[in-house]
């Protein structure tokens, strides 16, 4: 179960400590999409957001990488947020984050934040991407694979022997 766990758990993306991140040494950051930087039935983002990804692109090399298929939407919030972004990644498979290409940059130096433990969490662990969750945005409109996902995740946290618990954070 173990690869399932985040190395680190915030509410949101307001709440990630993105200084201690650099002290770790995290110098690229992927950023899921739907229910983590905008809500899944949402097409449009906050200036608080516009605010966060100004400051933190000054320290990081950011991607947003995304498993949707609504290219649309996704190109417009990130032309907003001039932020680079990868579509139909399939995670928590490979292929995504093998389309971009970093010299000089190892695995333990890339940070994943997304909402879902099975794709964004499950997908970092694999790649010794250092993991982090954070609760997802809206989740009564997701759609049925996502839903079909939350069962299993919250299997994940029932399990005491996993030591999460929603809402417990941890960094
Ligand atoms: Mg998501």
């Amino acid at each position: 179960m173990s690869s399932f766990i985040p190395d680190a758990y915030y509410k949101s993306i307001f709440d990630v400590n993105y200084d201690k991140l650099s002290n770790k040494g995290i110098k690229v950051l992927f950023f899921d999409f739907d229910n983590t930087i905008i809500e899944h039935d949402s097409y449009s983002i906050s200036e608080k957001t516009k605010k966060l990804f100004k400051k933190i692109n000054n320290n990081f090399i950011i991607y947003v990488i995304s498993n949707s298929f609504n290219s649309k939407k996704l190109d417009n919030i990130c032309n907003e947020l001039k932020i680079p972004c990868i579509k139909r990644s399939m995670k928590p498979l490979g292929f995504g984050y093998r389309k971009v290409k970093f010299k000089g940059i190892k695995n333990k130096e890339i940070a994943m934040i997304g909402d879902q433990l099975l794709t964004d969490i499950y997908g970092a662990n694999r790649r010794g991407y250092y993991s982090i969750l954070v609760d997802p945005l809206k989740q009564k409109t997701e759609v049925v694979f996502t839903k079909f996902n939350r069962i299993f995740e919250n299997k994940i946290f029932n399990n005491k022997e996993n030591n999460i618990k929603r809402g417990s954070y941890y960094d």
